[in-house]
């Protein structure tokens, strides 16, 4: 490591669990943020700051008026720009030492599979069922990681799975039952600082997991800001799972 990344980097080099090991691991890994909205911008500042080697973003919208109130990266300035275009100028200026690709498409069935090889955690911050389904089969079939994270209102909720195990519960077990509240409505009211939050726990997470800190529970974690809630609850595998009780063991 040089030595103006020992600087750059020293407030986490002085955590003992991270220390300049840890920080070699994040600087090597390559990760996937899908979806540059609230969630997406906010995570991938502090990705990016902390050194996340490689950043592939995809999105496919362009940066719109009402996105200014939450989505971080962008400014007025930005307006009809493409997210991914814009997004990876922000964070190559900020951290000159990752490489960010953008992807500005959106994701499907068909196309998943090329657009995320290779990265090794897939951040969810999509806004729609449709793409966290087709994320969520892609990462269980791959025995990837899946971070994923959605706000609406004043409440937001995220859950890691670890794919690699092949316990791990998968999105479509628990869908049904988050069906009802799941918050992911494009269109819909959100408090700015929740996404902030929401996308910060995502990180964190994420980084987490690359240096092997803490373990990544088969939970979900709800946060009502209007009240100061703070939930979690247990995900279990549901053996009647369409989708992963039928992988192959
Ligand atoms: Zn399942």
């Amino acid at each position: 490591m040089e030595d103006k990344d020992l600087i750059r980097y020293s407030r986490h080099i002085m955590l003992p669990e991270i220390d300049i090991e840890g920080q070699i691991s994040i600087s090597s890994s390559k990760i996937a943020v899908v979806g540059l909205g609230g969630l997406g911008c906010s995570a991938s500042v502090y990705l990016a700051a902390s050194g996340v080697g490689e950043l592939n973003l995809i999105d496919n919208d362009l940066i719109d008026l009402s996105n200014l109130q939450r989505q971080i990266l962008f400014s007025e300035a930005d307006l009809n720009k493409k997210k991914v275009d814009t997004a990876k100028i922000k964070l190559t200026s900020l951290n000159e030492n990752i490489k960010v690709n953008s992807c500005n498409l959106r994701l499907s069935k068909s196309n998943i599979r090329k657009i995320l090889e290779g990265s090794e955690i897939v951040l969810d911050c999509s806004d729609n069922f449709e793409t966290r389904k087709v994320i969520n089969a892609y990462c269980l079939n791959e025995k990837k990681i899946l971070i994923s994270g959605s706000s609406q209102g004043w409440k937001g909720q995220f859950f890691a799975l670890d794919f690699r195990n092949e316990n791990s519960p998968c999105y479509e077990c628990f869908f049904e039952d988050l069906k009802g509240e799941d918050l992911s409505c494009r269109e819909s009211s959100i408090f700015s600082p929740l996404v902030g939050i929401i996308g910060s726990f995502m990180a964190s997470e994420l980084i987490k997991k690359l240096i092997s800190i803490g373990e990544l529970k088969s939970e979900i974690i709800e946060i009502d800001l209007k009240q100061n809630i703070f939930r979690r609850l247990n995900l279990r595998k549901n053996e009647n799972c369409l989708l992963c009780s039928k992988v192959k063991k």
